[in-house]
């Protein structure tokens, strides 16, 4: 089943022409990238999806109905962690719940169990400053998968990390996807990322954008082993070179 589609979508912001012409869906439980070149309007995707901005052609649904201005489509995490410094860490968890109207002790009630599974028992009355940056990244993860949206989007959800936690993150995600299947559309310049955690890839050209490549990954999981598995290193260096081309760079 489709949970989003965008058919033909264009967005002009100013005077500035941001999306061209974008058709793209994602179905339930679905892992979908989108890779681009930086400015492509990647984000500018994710505030039509928000409902921060209304697109000016073209048509988004959910599920078969239109995405409307008011409507809160998606669960959103951003690229840093977005935690509230001041509140402890079930207090940040639950808050989009609460947000939507779900009574405290209810929002704890769903949350509290999750913990286990995000790595993060014992560390419900913390507060963000003294968590590390990966388990801080978890907290932000488990806020979005908490509010039960049909979709997640992430934002570079592991940008702001070093490499090292950028790569056990990754690898955590990718185990902790596979027995959840959250439906999910990630924006991401990094390929391996990409090639790594998704069943499709959709890459974008510059601005104003356009889908220039949609590829399925057909590596089985776990993709993280060492040395990258053969076909999955042939499909990284085949979307360097569309990303090259866009960027007229070359290696
Ligand atoms: P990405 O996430 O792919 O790096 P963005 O979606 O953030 O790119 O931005 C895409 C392009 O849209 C950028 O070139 C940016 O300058 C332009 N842009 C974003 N918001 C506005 C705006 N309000 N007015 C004019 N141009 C904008």
């Amino acid at each position: 089943m489709t949970v989003l589609d965008m058919k033909n979508v264009g967005l002009t912001l100013g005077k500035t022409d941001v999306l061209a012409d974008i058709s793209m869906h994602v179905a339930q439980g679905e892992f979908v990238s989108i890779l681009g070149p930086s400015g492509a309007g990647k984000s500018t995707i994710f505030r039509l999806l928000t409902g921060a901005l209304h697109s000016d052609r073209g048509a988004i649904t959910c599920y078969g109905l239109p995405l409307t201005r008011n409507q809160q489509g998606f669960a959103f995490m951003p690229q840093s962690d977005a935690l509230m410094p001041w509140l402890r860490i079930l207090d940040n968890v639950t808050l989009g719940l609460e947000v939507q109207g779900v009574p405290r002790k209810e929002a704890r009630a769903r949350a509290l169990p999750l913990f286990a599974d995000f790595g993060l028992v014992g560390f419900e009355h913390r507060y963000p400053a003294q968590l590390s940056g990966g388990m801080r990244q978890r907290a932000a993860l488990l806020r979005t998968v908490l509010q039960g949206r049909p979709m997640q989007l992430l934002d570079e959800p592991f940008g702001a990390l070093d490499a090292l936690t950028r790569m056990q993150m990754q690898k955590w995600f990718e185990a902790r996807w596979q027995s959840a299947r959250w439906t999910t559309l990630l924006v991401t310049h990094d390929v391996r990322e990409a090639v790594a955690l998704s069943d499709r890839i959709y890459v974008l050209s510059r601005r104003p954008a356009t889908v220039i490549a949609e590829v399925a990954v057909p590596t089985p999981r776990p993709r993280f082993g060492s040395p990258t598995p053969p076909d999955a290193h042939a499909l990284e260096a085949h979307l360097l070179d569309i990303l090259l081309t866009q960027t007229g760079d070359t290696l």
